[in-house]
């Protein structure tokens, strides 16, 4: 093993630039697990696991009221059985 701590690829990002972005990497988490600068640099990805790992425990520690899509889909389906049951059989064919 080398201590060569330097990113690899100088065209791709400095870990710097690469820190610098990961919030904005975080809000499209797709993009950010395929960003080539991951492959290249284990120490963004070990700091990136930490980041995950801090996040999980933020959730758990201060869960946030944030349905699922899942949720909204059994509130809207919900709401129209409730409007199929309120309505009388009006059905114009
Ligand atoms: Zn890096």
């Amino acid at each position: 093993m080398t201590e060569d701590t330097k990113c690899l690829n100088p065209k791709s990002l400095t870990c710097y630039q690469f820190q610098t972005r990961l919030p904005e990497l975080i809000g499209s988490e797709e993009n950010l697990i395929a960003h080539p600068h991951l492959d290249q640099c284990p120490i963004c990805g070990a700091l990136l696991a930490d980041l995950e790992s801090i996040s999980e425990a933020a959730h758990l520690l201060f869960p946030i009221a944030e349905p699922s899509e899942g949720v909204w889909e059994q509130i809207e389906s919900a709401i129209e059985e409730e409007k199929g049951r309120l309505e009388p059989e009006d059905e114009t064919q």
